[in-house]
């Protein structure tokens, strides 16, 4: 048996022993996993309580940085957020993201790592690659309205469900973790996930045994933040199509930008090519439908989904228009203003 290095950190007990790491799984608020194990998903043999790390709580702050212990909860990190104009983005996600209950419950490091809404994933009746590897995939040909148009493959069009991990992607956020042997290491949130392709089943580049401790935000200004979130109820619900915006404008040029989009990729989708190609530019309609139409390039819809590609274009017009005005009427706002 190995012991899990990671827990010094622990108030209950210096080392907690591990059988293996690929049939346990890490507990923080439950929100997911123990859905999933009351839908007979995931049945693990181990499930490691984070509840006593007392120091994954914190919110630190310094000059350059905010940290965010990983079991800081969903309603802590959206006050803390709401009260500084340079995370404004990370707290409208959090907001929109889910009730109150669910918020109370939710951490940070958990909803990074929570798993699709994929119908089909839920229903062992039906085939799925992400749950049962080369089973095949019951949503291509069914109805898979709320699935992915960027990033899928053959093999699974599941799309990420977190509103906060796209408000994260955007801010470019570092997720820190540790592993059994006490190796740390720092990784971008735009690199924390995989893409679908053969193995839909692996989702993000952590290993078994490593554990996100926190994630880190740089205090950077950043302009307007507007997180746009469409979705099927004005109340809780999973988005449609989520968009993700901070920008900054000077004398009519877009100086800069930063962009992610939700519930329409394989992962939270750094919409890096509509940054390219507005970083630098005179902020006009025109530009923003093309940047649109870069970005979407390579999306696919699979039936009951195609509407999302239309839906995605307005959407991100809509947020470009409205943070390039606010931002011509006042270049010196840091923080949200309230999208329609
Ligand atoms: Fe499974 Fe992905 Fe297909 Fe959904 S889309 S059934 S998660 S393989």
């Amino acid at each position: 048996m190995k012991p899990f290095a990671v827990f010094p950190l622990h108030k209950k007990h210096d080392l907690v022993q591990v059988e293996s790491f690929e049939h346990s799984r890490f507990l923080a608020g439950g929100t997911n996993l123990v859905d999933l194990m009351k839908h007979q998903i995931e049945s693990p043999d181990q499930i490691i309580d984070l509840s006593g790390f007392e120091q994954a709580y914190d919110i630190t702050d310094s000059e350059q940085q905010v940290t965010i212990g990983t079991m800081v909860s969903n309603t802590e990190l959206a006050d803390y957020a709401y009260q500084q104009p340079g995370l404004s983005l990370l707290s409208q996600a959090l907001l929109a993201g889910a009730t109150v209950q669910l918020r109370n419950r939710a951490t940070t490091g958990g909803n990074l790592l929570q798993r699709t809404r994929c119908y089909y994933f839920y229903d062992t009746t039906r085939p799925c690659n992400k749950r049962k590897p080369g089973s095949g995939c019951a949503a291509i040909n069914g109805f898979n309205r709320n699935h992915a148009i960027l990033g899928t493959s053959e093999h699974c069009i599941a799309s990420h469900p977190s509103d906060m991990a796209t408000a994260m992607t955007a801010l470019d956020a570092t997720v820190h973790t540790c592993n059994a042997n006490g190796e740390t290491r720092q990784i971008p949130v735009r690199e924390l996930y995989r893409l679908p392709g053969d193995t839909p089943h692996i989702e993000t580049h952590l290993g078994a045994d490593e554990l996100i401790t926190a994630v880190s935000i740089d205090k950077t200004p950043r302009g307007t933040h507007i997180y746009q979130k469409v979705r099927d109820r004005s109340s809780y619900a999973f988005a449609l199509v989520s968009v993700a915006c901070t920008m900054q404008v000077k004398d009519g040029i877009i100086s800069d930008i930063n962009l992610a989009f939700g519930g329409v990729g394989s992962q939270p989708w750094h919409a890096q090519a509509a940054e390219e190609y507005l970083r630098g530019k005179s902020a006009t309609t025109e530009l923003f439908e093309h940047a649109a139409d870069v970005e979407l390039s390579s999306a696919k819809g699979s039936g009951y989904n195609d509407f999302k590609i239309p839906m995605l274009k307005r959407t991100l017009v809509h947020v470009l228009t409205q943070a390039s005005e606010h931002q011509n009427q006042h270049p010196e706002h840091e923080g949200a203003i309230y999208a329609r």
